[in-house]
């Protein structure tokens, strides 16, 4: 039989539609193929799942795909064979699926039809998981949302940490591929060195989003501060956007405030039941609504390509929490606002939150806040604080005015009363 040679960009056209490769995703793609540990960093909305499915699709056997949470696997099972005819070409192994449903996916992977498999890192805790994936041939792993490993992350979970061990149970010489949108220099380091990776190739994206534009405000009296958020909506009237807040109850007062001001808005919070957030996590994604006004439960992997505005009606905990936030603006290229209300009562509030952790974490967490609010008062470029914080080098000079800094440079920020006023030059 004649080996055909299909080229990676065949392969793209013919797999999933698309003409061309974004970014630096045909190299990393020769990496995985050439079986060599990967690691990605690149930010949200690079294409980054792509860079694993295509060589998925190209290899023999399957490649486990980890992923923290299990609410967004059916989405990305979804998304997949959405670009394929057959339904069994990706299946995810989690708690929520039955016996029966178990039973189907464990016979299409030892069928052999099965390319992807989604796995939370949960399952692979299962003894019986581990047992059943040594049977199997697996082409590759590739563990996304990587700073999840890393207490340093924005997204810290524990159980990341074992990944490595596991996957040393099912097959020690197996290539692992890391992929993550937020990864400081510190963040990086823990990924490589807790998951193992071998002499990893690194590909390392850019941060820079020159669509997004970035302002802080300061945070005056709440009716004040909702008025102008009121404003603002009324100003980019059917626009889709996010509204991040620290606590549930202030998503729900908030959301209440905007319907009563005849925006369409929900709120969105952990403290909902699934079947809820569900629902209105899909009413912002079909625009039955345009803002959603939720905590930080609401958006990691929320493909929402126009979103045109996030708000922070509370200062983040972490600039690295910040960038992936205000990262769910314009990740269609296009125009994306990225306002942040800014009061030291709100710097207080965080610190609070944390009163009962243990010295360490507190220790951990308060340098974190102290990055951010070093970066709320800055009367530099924002985009150059943000891109230095990743280990990137910017001059304010490429910003194009894209922040609020550089549109209005100011001669100094003063903190009175705990509310900071920026004085314009
Ligand atoms: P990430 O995980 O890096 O945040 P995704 O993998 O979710 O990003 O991809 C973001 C969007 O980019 C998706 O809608 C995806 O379909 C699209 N995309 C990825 N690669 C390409 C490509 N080569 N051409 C066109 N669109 C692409
Ligand atoms: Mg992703
Ligand atoms: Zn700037």
């Amino acid at each position: 039989m004649a080996v055909v040679k299909v080229s990676l960009i065949d392969a793209l056209r013919e797999h999933f539609g698309f003409d061309s490769f974004k970014g630096n995703q045909e190299i990393i793609i020769k990496s995985i193929l050439a079986g060599k540990d990967t690691f990605v960093i690149m930010p949200t909305g690079g294409g980054k799942s792509l860079c694993y499915q295509l060589p998925a699709l190209m290899s023999p056997g399957c490649a486990l795909i980890v992923s923290p949470l299990i609410a967004l696997m059916k989405n990305q099972v979804d998304l997949v064979r959405s670009y394929s005819s057959k339904d069994n070409v990706a299946h995810f192994l989690n708690s929520t699926l039955s016996k029966a449903q178990i039973k189907k996916v464990r016979t299409d992977l030892l069928a052999g039809k099965t390319k992807m498999l989604y796995v939370a890192p949960e399952t692979l805790t299962k003894q019986e998981n581990l047992d059943f994936f040594k049977e199997l041939e697996i082409s590759f792993i590739a563990v996304d949302e990587a700073h999840c490993i890393s207490e340093w992350g924005h997204d810290f979970r524990p159980e990341y940490r074992r990944l490595k061990e596991m996957i040393e149970q099912i097959n020690g010489n197996l290539p692992i591929i890391a992929l993550t949108a937020t990864a400081t220099p510190k963040v990086q380091s823990d990924i490589v060195k807790n998951l193992g990776l071998r002499d990893p190739q690194v590909f390392l994206s850019s941060f820079n989003r020159p669509n997004l534009y970035y302002e802080i405000r300061p945070k005056r009296k709440k009716d004040q501060t909702i008025r102008e958020i009121v404003k603002f909506i009324h100003q980019h009237k059917g626009k889709s956007g996010i509204i991040y807040t620290l606590n549930r109850k202030t998503t729900e007062e908030l959301a209440d405030m905007l319907v009563a001001n005849n925006i369409k808005a929900v709120a969105y919070h952990a403290g909902l039941d699934a079947g809820t957030r569900a629902q209105r996590q899909d009413m912002f994604l079909h625009e039955d609504v345009d803002v959603i006004v939720a905590t930080i439960a609401f958006g990691m992997g929320i493909d929402k390509p126009d979103v045109r505005f996030v708000i922070h009606y509370n200062i983040p905990k972490s600039l690295e929490n910040y960038y992936q936030e205000t990262g769910r603006a314009g990740r269609d290229g296009l125009e994306g606002i990225c306002v942040c209300f800014y009061s030291y009562k709100d710097v207080q509030k965080l610190e609070h939150l944390m009163r009962d952790k243990p010295l360490s974490e507190r220790e951990m967490g308060a340098q974190l806040i102290n990055e951010t609010v070093a970066y709320a008062e800055s009367s530099a470029c924002r985009r150059k604080v943000i891109l230095h914080y990743f280990g990137e080098k910017y001059e304010e000079s490429q910003c194009n005015n894209a922040c609020d800094n550089c549109r209005n440079p100011k001669e100094k920020i003063e903190v009175k009363n705990r509310v900071v006023i920026v004085l314009n030059a």
